[in-house]
């Protein structure tokens, strides 16, 4: 699946808050936004009040920036939390965050969305004992992620999990033992999202 691959700092801006897509750096001074949270762009100052549309469009960008998603990947999400029984935006939200990568993310495995998703590419993540290569693979309660066992998976993971304090979520438990694993306690909500979303707006924005 297709994925952004511009520089990501300037999504931070744009958002007018910190994504924390760059990993360790986001805590540091040296992130972008501390320095310069303007949006990007010559005539930034400039730039007048949103509309109504643009403050809808915002807060579904800002959600598709936070996860790594593009706009099709982020219809296919938001149809089929429509057709879910509960709240929609809810549903959307949860399913956003049984994505395998923000998981192991989470985890503390990958110090960002898109470095989670690189050890899920290159095989590093099993789930449930069988390598997943997928990084939008939907996880169910009761799922063990866990890093393959070998040298190179188990240096770069402990290499992560040493490197920056993390919250592991209520919904997941870990275990940071020679192979480091973590189970999908329960299913997330909305609740567990670790950024202030409106998911009103989107909902609104999408069903025009
Ligand atoms: Fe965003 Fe991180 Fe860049 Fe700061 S360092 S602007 S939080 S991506």
């Amino acid at each position: 699946m297709a994925r952004y691959t511009g520089p990501v700092c300037r999504l931070c801006r744009r958002d007018g808050m910190k994504l924390f897509l760059k990993g360790t750096r986001c805590d540091t001074p040296k992130c972008a936004f501390e320095r310069r949270d303007a949006p990007p762009g010559m005539h930034q100052f400039r730039r007048g009040k949103l509309t109504d549309y643009g403050i809808h469009l915002r807060e579904k960008q800002k959600v598709k920036h936070y996860y790594g998603v593009l706009e099709r990947q982020f219809r296919g999400y938001y149809d089929r939390a429509k057709r879910a029984k509960g709240n929609t935006g809810d549903e959307l939200m949860g399913l956003l965050e049984r994505r395998l990568d923000n998981i192991v993310h989470r985890l503390g495995f990958g110090q960002s969305r898109n470095q989670a998703r690189q050890l899920i590419g290159h095989g590093h993540i099993t789930v449930n004992g069988h390598r997943v290569d997928v990084p939008s693979y939907l996880l169910r309660a009761g799922d063990v992620i866990r890093v393959k066992n070998r040298p190179n998976s188990l240096r770069m993971v402990t290499d992560n999990l040493a490197s920056h304090e993390r919250e592991v979520p209520d919904f997941l438990t870990i275990q940071e033992g020679a192979i480091p694993e973590g189970v999908v306690a329960r299913l997330p909500e909305a609740t567990d999202v670790s950024i202030p979303v409106e998911t009103q707006l989107i909902v609104e924005l999408c069903s025009k």
